[in-house]
């Protein structure tokens, strides 16, 4: 089963691909995770995203379509993907058609997960990931159990993303709705968009796609 989780920035589809990753066996393909280790690294790539994303703006589709043809080719997506935050644009998921057509890859379900832009401004700037494991959690609405220290591998080292300050989210968020939005008719008239409702909290919204994607393999 392959799958899109579509939304602005901070929607949850980071956390709710996780979730996705453990209970139905599939990989999730984030860009932006795939963008900051470039960044990390010194590559060509990285040094080429690094200012664009601090600006909030769009890395070009020739670099983001190269990188994600190469990852959807790598033998440990057979089982099936989650795609978190690719496509972002109309030539991106053209792009991704493509591809997936060229394999012989089904894009089983989009789902769009529906956030309001006052919503997003607050989970991304209370937004804070362990260093070590890379566990998403929030000031307020997921703090980890013991105060400071990570719930999945005992850290005690958190990161905050560059780009999740006030003054590039009004930037991200314009890109999503100029450049990102349009992806959601161009689903639609594919048949397979489906709607969560984003703005409810984390168990609701993972039992709402559940719902959409059926059983959990070996569950029943
Ligand atoms: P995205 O990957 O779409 O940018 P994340 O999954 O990183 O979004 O979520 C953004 C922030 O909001 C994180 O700090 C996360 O813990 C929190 N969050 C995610 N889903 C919800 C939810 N349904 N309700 C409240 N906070 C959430
Ligand atoms: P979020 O879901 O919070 O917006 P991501 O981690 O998906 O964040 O993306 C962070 C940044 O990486 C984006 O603001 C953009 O600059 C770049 N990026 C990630 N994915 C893409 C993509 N598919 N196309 C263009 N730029 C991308
Ligand atoms: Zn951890």
């Amino acid at each position: 089963m392959n799958l899109i989780l579509l939304g602005p920035p901070g929607a949850g589809k980071g956390t709710q691909a996780k979730r996705l990753e453990e209970r139905y066996g599939l990989r999730q393909i984030s860009t932006g995770d795939m963008l900051r280790a470039e960044v990390r690294s010194g590559s060509e790539i990285g040094r080429k995203a690094k200012a664009i994303m601090e600006r909030g703006e769009l890395v070009p589709d020739a670099i983001i379509i190269a990188m994600l043809a190469e990852r959807v080719s790598a033998p440990d997506v057979a089982k099936g993907f989650i795609l978190d935050g690719f496509p972002r644009t109309v030539p991106q998921a053209e792009a991704l058609d493509a591809v997936l057509k060229e394999k012989s890859m089904p894009l089983d379900h989009v789902i769009e997960l529906q956030v309001d832009d006052a919503a997003l401004v607050e989970r991304i700037s209370g937004r804070f990931t362990c260093a070590k494991c890379g566990e998403g959690y929030h000031d307020r609405f997921k703090q980890p159990q013991q105060p400071g220290v990570c719930d999945v591998c005992g850290s005690t080292e958190f990161t905050r993303r560059a780009d999740d300050k006030a003054e590039t989210v009004a930037a991200r968020l314009e890109a999503y709705h100029r450049q990102t939005a349009p992806l959601l008719p161009y689903y639609a008239s594919q048949g397979v968009l489906r709607v969560v409702d984003g703005m409810a909290p984390m168990e609701e919204v993972a039992r709402q796609i559940e719902a959409i994607l059926g059983p959990t393999p070996g569950r029943g």
